[in-house]
C-alpha cells in the first residue's frame, strides 16, 4: 500500500494537514503516538482560537479536528515512529508495528515540556512534580502548589490551579513576565496567586514526595524555602526532533528549518507546528502551517 501523504504527529498542525490533505483527494495516513492534541490536550481553556467566542477546552478542540480529519477520509493509527526513511522518493515510515511507504511526508511532531534539570527533579515526577496542570492539577485540590515560569502556559497555570489550590506562587526568573498582557492582568488581579520576582528553583525538597521547594532571588542571593504540596514546571518545551536528528536542516536552537512552503531540506519532506523554526508557536499557527504543507505536498506530488 502506497499513501500519497503520511503525517507524523496528530497536533493541531498534523490535523490541519490531514484535513487538507484528504480533501485534496491525497490518500492520507495520519500517525499518533499517544492520543489526539499534542500540547494543546494539556491546555483547559483556549481563547484565542478564531471561531469561539467561548473559551474550548484543548482536548474538545483535539477530538473535533480529528474527527474531523476523518469524515474526509484521513486515516488514523495509534502507533510510535521509530524511523524515518526520507532520502528516496518512496519514503519509509517505520513503527513500532510495522513500515508504511509514501510519496511525502508531513512532519508535525511538536515539543515535549523543557525540564528544570536539578537532580531530585526525575525522582519526584509524578510524585509532585507535573509538567501538566491541567491533567494533574486535581490531586493538588486545597493544596499549596508553585508552578515555575512567567510565560503563557506558567500564567495560566496559575490562574487554573487557583481554582482548585489553596494557594499557589508564579516563580520566574525575571522582574516582568513574558505571557501575553491579558493573562497578566488576570493573575495579577488574582490574591491566591503569589508572584515570586526575580527567582530560580535551588532544589527540590522530600522523598518520597514533594514537600517544598527552595528557591533563590537572583538579585540579592536570598534563599526561600516555599512549602507545597506540588511543582509545576512550565518553562517551555524542546522540539520533538529525535527521529530526524542529521538527516534535515535544523536551526541553532533546534528547530526544522523550511521555507514558506514548509518544504525542508529533503524534497518531499515537510513540517509545520512546533516543530519548526518561527516565530509564534500557536494552535492558530499551527494549524495555519498544516494547510500550507498539505498544499506543497499535493504540488510536489503533482510536479513528480
Ligand atoms: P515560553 O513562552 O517559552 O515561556 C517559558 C517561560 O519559562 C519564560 O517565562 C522563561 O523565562 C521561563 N524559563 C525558561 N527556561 C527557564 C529555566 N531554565 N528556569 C526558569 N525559567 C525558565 O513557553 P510557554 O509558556 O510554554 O509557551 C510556549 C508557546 O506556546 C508560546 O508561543 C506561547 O505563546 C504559546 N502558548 C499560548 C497559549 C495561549 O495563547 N493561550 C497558552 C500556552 C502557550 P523568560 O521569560 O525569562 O525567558
Amino acid at each position: 500500500m502506497m499513501y500519497d501523504v503520511i503525517i507524523v504527529g496528530g497536533g493541531p498542525a498534523g490535523f490541519s494537514a490531514a484535513l487538507y490533505s484528504a480533501r485534496s483527494n491525497l490518500k492520507t495516513l495520519l500517525i499518533e503516538r499517544f492520543f489526539a492534541g499534542g500540547q494543546m490536550s494539556t491546555t483547559e481553556v483556549m481563547e484565542n482560537y478564531p471561531g469561539f467566542e467561548e473559551p474550548i477546552n484543548g482536548i474538545e478542540l483535539a477530538v473535533r479536528m480529528e474527527n474531523q480529519a476523518k469524515k474526509f477520509g484521513t486515516e488514523v493509527i495509534s502507533e510510535e515512529v521509530v524511523e524515518l526513511d526520507l532520502n528516496d522518493e518512496i519514503k519509509i515510515v517505520k513503527t513500532t508495528n510495522g513500515e508504511y511507504r509514501c510519496k511525502t511526508v508531513i512532519l508535525g511532531m511538536g515539543g515535549s515540556p523543557r525540564k528544570l534539570g536539578l537532580p531530585s527533579e526525575n525522582n519526584l515526577m509524578g510524585r509532585g512534580i507535573s509538567y501538566c496542570a491541567t491533567c494533574d492539577g486535581s490531586f493538588y485540590r486545597d493544596m499549596d502548589v508553585a508552578i515555575i515560569g512567567g510565560g503563557d502556559t506558567a500564567v495560566e497555570d496559575a490562574n487554573y490551579l487557583s481554582r482548585l489550590c489553596n494557594k499557589v506562587y508564579l516563580v520566574h526568573r525575571r522582574d516582568e513576565l513574558r505571557a501575553t498582557k491579558t493573562l497578566q492582568d488576570d493573575v495579577f488581579k488574582n490574591h491566591k496567586v503569589e508572584i515570586v520576582w526575580d527567582s530560580v528553583p535551588e532544589s527540590i525538597n522530600g522523598d518520597m514526595s514533594v514537600k517544598s521547594i527552595n528557591v533563590k532571588n537572583k538579585k540579592t542571593g536570598d534563599v526561600r524555602a516555599l512549602e507545597v504540596s506540588g511543582i509545576f514546571v512550565a518553562i517551555g518545551s524542546n522540539p520533538n526532533t529525535e527521529l530526524i536528528k542529521d538527516k534535515l536542516r535544523m536551526s541553532q536552537s533546534g528547530y526544522i528549518v523550511t521555507g514558506e512552503d514548509m518544504q525542508t531540506s529533503i524534497a518531499g519532506v515537510f513540517a509545520c507546528g512546533d516543530i519548526r523554526d518561527k516565530l509564534l508557536r500557536q494552535v492558530v499557527t499551527a494549524a495555519a502551517d498544516g494547510a500550507i504543507a498539505a498544499y506543497a505536498a499535493e504540488k510536489y506530488i503533482g510536479r513528480n
